[in-house]
């Protein structure tokens, strides 16, 4: 049994109208940087059974919002107030999601790049010519004051378009409460709460809203459940299997 109920919220960062390629300084990257001709991976069959929820659809609402499966996410770390092991929960967690929506993770090392709701999805001169990479930080309560609270992380991705083409993921973040995931894993037992904290927010980062359904890990509570149950497991598997765009 638990002792503390951590919420967990998922972040959406909007939704770029469009993306404007005339203007004389580039506000997106080159389009198709490692676009390949199909998809990287295969997403895991879905099981049947289980409930889950997209935190966008696409405008024919059945279709979710999606990163795009022919190339990969990269991910960048900013390593402060890591707690130990911190890097490891956010290994294991990306590659679990990769497992199951087949969509390729690239890790991109550490950044000194703070979390920010306004972040730019395209910054060249930290990144170079590309989609910014999805930021994953240990942020403290001073620096993210939804964190004075029980909830210990939140997720988002970033959704742009092409004129009448699909929405789609470039980037996003995954911000982790520091201090509550110090205090968790120093708990009986934490090691696997905080596993399952962060694979919630990696399946947020990918698409993945919260369900009224407690026998899910996207359930918005931390609870018995501590890996992915079956509606988990379809939506990812849905999630795995968006739209390539070369175009963006
Ligand atoms: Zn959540």
């Amino acid at each position: 049994m638990l002792v503390v109920a951590v919420l967990t919220g998922a972040w959406l960062l909007g939704l770029l109208p469009g993306v404007d390629t005339t203007g004389t300084r580039r506000t997106v990257p080159s389009p198709g940087v490692e676009a390949s001709d199909g998809p990287l991976g295969t997403p895991l069959t879905p099981t049947a059974g289980g409930t889950f929820a997209f935190a966008q659809l696409q405008d024919d609402g059945v279709a979710p919002v999606a990163y795009d499966p022919c190339r990969p996410v990269h991910y960048a770390v900013r390593p402060d107030n890591a707690p130990y092991g911190g890097d490891q929960l956010i290994a294991d967690a990306v590659a679990q999601i990769s497992a199951v929506t087949g969509l390729r993770f690239v890790a991109d090392g550490p950044t000194d790049e703070a979390a920010d709701e306004q972040r730019a999805p395209f910054q060249p001169d930290r990144y170079g010519d590309r989609w910014a990479p999805v930021l994953v930080t240990w942020s403290t309560v001073a620096e993210q004051p939804d964190f004075v609270a029980d909830v210990a992380g939140q997720a988002g991705s970033l959704a742009v378009s092409l004129g009448d083409g699909p929405d789609v993921y470039v980037t996003g973040a995954v911000e982790l409460d520091a201090a509550q995931f110090a205090d968790i894993l120093s708990r009986p037992g934490g090691q696997a709460v905080a596993r399952a904290i962060v694979l919630h927010e990696f399946a947020h980062l990918v698409g993945l809203d919260h369900v009224d359904d407690p026998t899910q890990l996207m359930y918005p509570t931390t609870s018995d459940v501590l890996g992915f149950a079956a509606g988990d497991l379809t939506g990812l598997s849905r999630l795995g299997s968006g739209a390539c765009v070369p175009a963006l």
